[in-house]
């Protein structure tokens, strides 16, 4: 952890991600470690309703949500600013990001990311075309549009129609998967939808287009996923792969700031490199990162 001048950690500026940026009900700026650079986050899940529970959720919803629907011209509105104020380079002005180091000092992403999950927001295709159109407004062809989502919806004609917008756009998909048996999936992820839902999801958005793989790997009453759990995972991943869905990176992190739940603890550097280390065993082809307690965002 580096100290800066302000007194403001750069941890603090890369851990802390407010969902309500100042004034703004959906857009909000985070400096991402993990994607060397600023994420400009869209909430469209502004009830904080989600489909999923995952034991290691983040989203605070012990308090009542600011509103409960989403208003797409206010999106829109809200986006034009953020894209403008960070490419313009008045962000780096700004107290909160003035100490940012110049290697992070660029726009990598907008991110549907959020209080829960994204493409269950109705119009998520329209959405997605306003991120298209915003960044095509201010020149931003090299930033990216990634969607951070469980997979649950993927079949979903509004999300399927999103991404066919989103292949045209430099879109990414982000899917979730933190199990390997539907025991442990409602263990972790605790949805009414079920793993094998998930996996046809991403099997078929992967033969259309690569996807990024997320992974939470943490402790649950102090216990480590099983062995023959992460074995399991594996075998998904590899089926997944002998379909034909390409899997262009798969992230294997562990929870780095409070959750919901207290039982759940973050692995050690090392238990990750080691899960890591197994990874790479089984699927050698495959790129796989590792995000730790300090550099997960
Ligand atoms: S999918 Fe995301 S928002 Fe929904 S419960 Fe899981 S971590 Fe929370």
């Amino acid at each position: 952890m580096s100290t800066e001048s302000t007194g403001q950690p750069l941890h603090r500026l890369v851990t802390d991600h407010p969902r309500q940026w100042r004034g703004f009900q959906y857009v909000y700026p985070v400096l991402s470690r993990r994607s060397k650079g600023l994420s400009i986050g869209i909430n469209l899940s502004i009830d904080k309703v989600c489909n999923f529970d995952c034991v290691y959720c983040q989203v605070d919803r012990s308090t009542p949500p600011p509103r409960k629907d989403v208003d797409l011209t206010q999106v829109r509105a809200e986006l034009d600013w953020m894209l403008k104020w960070a490419a313009s380079g008045e962000a780096w002005k700004d107290p909160q990001f003035a100490q940012v180091p110049a290697a992070l000092r660029r726009i990598n992403d907008i991110a549907f990311s959020g209080d829960g999950e994204p493409t269950t927001y109705p119009h998520f295709d329209a959405a997605v075309a306003v991120a298209a159109e915003m960044k095509a407004k201010h020149g931003l062809s090299c930033v990216k549009i990634a969607v951070l989502t469980n997979a649950t919806m993927l079949h979903h004609s509004k999300v399927r129609a999103a991404m066919k917008i989103l292949a045209a756009n430099q879109g990414e998909i982000w899917a979730k998967l933190d199990a390997g048996t539907e025991e442990y999936f409602r263990l972790i992820d605790r949805s009414s939808v079920t793993l094998r839902r998930v996996l046809d999801n991403i099997s078929n958005a992967g033969r259309t287009q690569e996807l990024v793989i997320q992974s939470l790997l943490a402790k649950v009453e102090g216990q480590m996923m099983p062995a023959a759990e992460f074995e399991a995972y594996l075998d998904r991943l590899a089926e997944l792969i002998a379909a034909g869905c390409r899997i262009g990176l798969v992230q294997l992190y562990t929870t780095a700031r409070r959750t919901a739940e207290t039982s759940l603890s973050p692995l050690s550097d090392e238990e990750l490199a080691q899960l890591a280390e197994r990874f790479r065993e089984r699927l050698p082809q495959t790129a796989c990162e590792t995000y730790g307690k300090a550099g997960a965002e």
